[in-house]
């Protein structure tokens, strides 16, 4: 199966990623973590990736869809994959559109996490500052640059038909179960 989890920053998307990606046996591919591990071990990458992340700001597409591409072209993931982070806009569906109909392999479904802007705040606040951007600055220019950027995404995976809406306020187990309802394993 081929998965697109979106949601804006604080929905709880990487948790419910991780634990969707191993109950299909799909590789979990968080283009957030692979920036993160990037800047850590101060590869090439993480020096490109840096700026934009301390500032909330998104990496440029050439850098992002390169990245993704190559990650998608591994064996792992010839047999699904659960994409988290990414797309991140319009020019990124575009991109990763192109890609998979080349290969005659498209998005089988894009789950929506829903989860109003109040809970989202006090998620990512309480996260306790474990993250360079979570501070509540970055984390209201993170919100905004979802709302400008990436919530586009919803009408446009609405209109290709693959889009399901989950509500994402609740215990981890009760968000994950609806999820894997709508995809019906
Ligand atoms: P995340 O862990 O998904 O919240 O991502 C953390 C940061 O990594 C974001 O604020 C961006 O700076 C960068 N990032 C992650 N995914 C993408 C993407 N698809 N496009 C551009 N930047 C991204």
């Amino acid at each position: 199966m081929r998965l697109v989890l979106v949601g804006p920053p604080g929905a709880g998307k990487g948790t419910q990623a991780a634990v969707i990606a191993q109950s299909l046996a799909i590789p979990h591919i968080s283009t957030g973590d692979i920036f993160r591990a990037n800047v850590g071990q101060g590869t090439p990458l993480g020096l490109q990736a840096k700026e934009y992340m301390d500032a909330g700001t998104l990496v440029p597409d050439e850098v992002t869809n390169a990245m993704v591409a190559d990650r998608l072209a591994e064996p792992d993931a010839v047999a699904g994959f659960l994409l988290d982070g990414y797309p991140r806009n319009l020019g990124q569906a575009d991109v990763l559109s192109q890609q998979l109909d080349a290969s005659k392999t498209p998005l089988d479904v894009v789950v929506e996490l829903v989860v109003d802007t109040e809970h989202v705040v006090q998620r990512l606040l309480s996260r306790g500052q474990g993250r360079a951007d979570d501070t509540e600055e970055i984390i209201r220019h993170r919100l905004e640059v979802y709302a400008s950027e990436t919530e586009p995404l919803v009408d446009y995976y609405r209109e290709r038909g693959v889009l399901r809406a989950i509500d994402g306020v609740g215990s981890v187990d009760e968000v994950t179960d609806r999820i894997l309802s709508v995809l019906k394993v």
